[in-house]
């Protein structure tokens, strides 16, 4: 590709001016274009040189330390419980292949994984539940393998340098007191970054991107970077911390090995006796599925792995979980319509704080529902129905109303048909947690207090959150046939039982 000095560069304008071409002035993107090759162009050299950087071709990658996951903690207000991370992170850039090792633990549950792709085929391997899954080769793509680049500065410089013509500058800001000039660009899975770099070092200092944030609407998330060392002549981060709408999410301690040796041993898998599943499809079905009458759980619409009960009343339709954004929540509502049509929305329950389990909040809002929850997620819900979305909320503002379960149990009835919500908390994955319960039909419906995988993979050992889960289901003697999850299918008591709480008879019965 020709690349065109910075001195070059500079000379077009006068070029332009002396043969008086004004027919092809220089544009805002072109002067943008290589303003950002310059100050990329200076920090490639603070960090160890081009031909360093472009001669990296494995790097191996530790990040552990503390997490505190936006709305993922067991309260929606600090003080938070942490809970801890690690992954080893080997990249092979030359040779397309990947390993990610990750053990991580929080909120009731804790996961060891190890995802190995290499040319296009792909493997996840769950040491907890001794399952090895095929990952789609959808999700073994080449692009797969750009995300992982954002983890390092130097692979992200090395993104830059070979996409300089989606390079722009940015302009001057101040990162914690220091002034920083930030670059732009987009990466091969289309993402666009911007690139902050120390005015003074030159060394970059973070990364962002910008998403919607269920209730700070849209915001910037990032990855900062910091107190560089040298290894083998190029800097590298000892610190790691990642940010979401300003809340620090995790901070890490970082270690980097530039181009360790890399043999196809470092990408086998000790795996002996793992059951083998099948793939998750990366697009799971849609549907809606029937569990009695007028009983529906409407599937995969609001997005991946996320379901919404829907329950007919007499007058009206009461939904349990708004997941997914406002985008989603409208397709389900549209869904739910079609299912049960002719009856209002009256009340939406979420059956915790979670952010996948309330980002469809504000488009239940705006349909008109009251909002079902426990006394301690009333400023989350107020703070998410103002956030600035650009939605169908922020087109047709409405006060968001509520009917809380206050004393552990609330029950909407119209004398027919009658749903409980029960508080089971304080439970290892939230302190106020909600589960819907049809004693008529024995159904429950619950969020990330059991998930059966979607697939024919086993379960694994229980985790702590569905062995207190079962705990709570026995203590209350519930009369329970068939358990409803947010995420995962419909399973019976008897399947519920043998995962979470196995060697135990289904008490219910
Ligand atoms: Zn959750």
């Amino acid at each position: 590709m020709l690349r065109l000095s910075a001195l070059t560069l500079a000379l077009l304008p006068l070029i332009a001016l002396a043969d008086g071409s004004a027919g092809n002035p220089e544009t805002l993107t072109e002067r943008s274009n290589a303003k950002a090759r310059e100050v990329l162009d200076a920090t490639v050299a603070a960090m160890g040189g081009a031909a360093a950087i472009q001669g990296v071709t494995s790097v191996r990658l530790t990040l552990e330390g503390e997490t505190w996951p936006r709305l993922q903690m067991t309260t929606p207000q600090a003080p938070f419980q942490s809970g801890h991370s690690k992954e080893t992170l080997l990249l092979d850039l030359s040779g397309s292949r990947l390993r990610l090792e990750t053990a991580n633990s929080g909120a009731g549950f804790e996961g060891h994984n190890t995802v190995v792709l290499k040319r296009g085929e792909g493997t996840n391997y769950d040491h907890r539940a001794r399952v090895a899954t095929a990952v789609p080769a959808a999700q073994a793509s080449q692009q797969q393998f750009v995300q992982y680049q954002r983890r390092l500065p130097n692979l992200i410089l090395r993104q830059a340098l070979e996409r300089g013509t989606s390079l722009r500058y940015l302009g001057e800001d101040v990162l914690d007191g220091a002034p920083h000039e930030v670059v732009t660009f987009v990466m091969p899975d289309t993402q666009q970054v911007a690139v902050y770099v120390d005015a003074k070092t030159r060394l970059v200092s973070k990364y962002e991107l910008a998403f919607t944030d269920p209730l700070a609407g849209e915001e910037a998330s990032e990855v900062l970077f910091g107190d560089y060392v040298d290894s083998g002549g190029i800097k590298v981060p000892k610190r790691w911390e990642f940010r979401q709408a300003g809340e620090t999410a995790s901070r890490f301690a970082a270690r980097v090995e530039i181009n360790p040796a890399v043999d196809d041993a470092a990408f086998e898998v000790a795996a002996d006796g793992y059951a083998k599943a099948q793939a998750v499809a990366s697009e799971l079905p849609q549907r809606v599925e029937q569990l009695g009458e007028g009983i529906y759980v409407i599937q995969n619409v609001a997005g991946q792995n996320q379901n919404t009960l829907a329950i007919a009343f007499k007058d009206f339709v009461l939904a349990v979980e708004a997941p997914g954004s406002s985008a989603g929540a409208d397709r389900v509502i549209q869904r739910i319509k079609e299912t049960l049509p002719g009856k209002p929305i009256r009340y939406l329950a979420m059956t915790h704080h979670h952010g996948d389990h309330i980002g469809g909040l504000r488009s239940f809002i705006a349909e008109g529902a009251t909002v079902v929850t426990t006394p301690g997620n009333r400023a989350v819900v107020e703070t998410m129905a103002k956030a600035p979305q650009n939605d169908r909320l922020a087109k047709s503002p409405r006060a968001q109303e509520f009917l809380f379960v206050e004393k552990g149990r609330r029950v909407v009835s119209d004398g027919d048909r009658s749903v409980e919500f029960i508080d089971v908390g304080p439970h290892p994955h939230a302190r106020e947690m909600l589960i819907a319960y049809l004693p008529k039909e024995r159904l429950l419906f619950q969020g990330d207090l059991f998930a059966m995988p979607n697939n024919d993979a086993p379960p694994g050992p229980p985790q702590e959150s569905s062995r207190a889960f079962a705990r709570f289901l026995a203590e209350r003697k519930l009369k329970v046939d068939r358990i409803a999850s947010v995420h995962g299918r419909t399973v019976t008591i008897e399947e519920f039982v043998q995962a979470a709480a196995p060697g135990e008879k289904a008490a219910s019965r």
